[in-house]
């Protein structure tokens, strides 16, 4: 029996990335899952991936701010998995400050996440995938890597630097069966929104519902959030032999957002 293929997704354990994780299992990956959360919390949703999917998940919880870190992912995901075949870097945080007052803590902590991450994820698994003439590296950006918004200054940062990484290593890796493509999502219903629409709510003094409907989705023409399983339907044919033709190129899913 042929070898199955093996994704590792950062940032797996809640919204989008478990989301894709669940879709690859489900298509016959082996999962390298990682994350930040409650032990207990986490072996379940590992055991739900095993149970349900018939996938073998070896899990980290490496920190994706720490290259020391990172590379223990990478090196326990081989070991236990084998070589990998599709990155996905989707880990990602989110702070909301004016620029004069953002913390210089948060700005460190976004740029190494949301961006340093999928750097060093890719500078450790490029050398296997190329000697094996096949990879898939999916950045996960943002409707805010292709636009900015108020506040944000340093996850639009982050985002737009990701799109720019994603071009650059799509033009080094082009000749090897490696590509490198980015997925920018418009508003997703996930912890890292919903806690964004609490602090609005609280802000504004206006219902949460008030929040989604006049702040959040006055953004996205379709007046809808998009869903985590047609992310994770984009990623898993990025990631297929047919889009090997597809690479240094962003790929919105936004509701209309960037349409603007
Ligand atoms: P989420 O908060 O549900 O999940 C984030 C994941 O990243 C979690 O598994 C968390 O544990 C992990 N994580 C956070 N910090 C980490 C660290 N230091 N080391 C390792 N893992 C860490 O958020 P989400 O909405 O699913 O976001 C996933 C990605 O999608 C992010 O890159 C985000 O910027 C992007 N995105 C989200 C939206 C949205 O509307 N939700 C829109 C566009 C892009």
């Amino acid at each position: 029996m042929s070898k199955r293929k093996v994704v590792l997704v950062t940032g797996s354990t809640s919204g989008i990335g478990l989301g894709i994780a669940k879709e690859f299992a489900l298509n016959g990956y082996d999962i390298g899952l990682n994350g930040l959360g409650d032990a207990a919390v986490v072996e379940a949703i590992k055991r739900d991936i095993e149970v349900n999917f018939g996938a073998q998940v070896f899990y980290s919880d490496a920190d994706m701010a720490k290259p020391n870190e990172i590379e223990r992912f990478v090196k326990g995901a081989n070991d236990a998995l084998g070589a990998i075949d599709v990155l996905i870097n989707n880990a990602g945080v989110q702070h909301v400050s004016p620029v004069e007052h953002f913390p210089t803590d948060k700005w460190d902590l976004i740029l190494a996440v949301n961006l340093s991450s999928a750097f060093h994820m890719s500078r450790l698994l490029i050398p296997s995938m190329r000697s094996h003439n096949f990879g898939r590296i999916l950045n996960i950006a943002s409707a805010h890597g292709l636009v900015a918004s108020v506040n944000k200054s340093a996850y639009v940062a982050a985002k737009h630097g990701l799109i720019g990484f994603t071009k650059a290593v799509a033009l080094e890796v082009a000749d090897s069966g490696v590509t490198c493509n980015a997925i920018c999502p418009g508003w997703v219903e996930t912890p890292l929104v919903s806690s964004q629409v609490d602090a609005l709510s609280v802000e504004k003094s206006i219902s949460k519902e008030d929040v989604i409907r006049d702040v959040i989705l006055a953004r996205q023409p379709t007046q809808k959030f998009v869903q985590i399983d047609q992310i994770a339907a984009l990623a898993l044919f990025l990631a297929s032999d047919k889009a090997s033709s597809i690479t240094g190129s962003s790929y919105s899913i936004d509701g209309g957002w960037t349409a603007h």
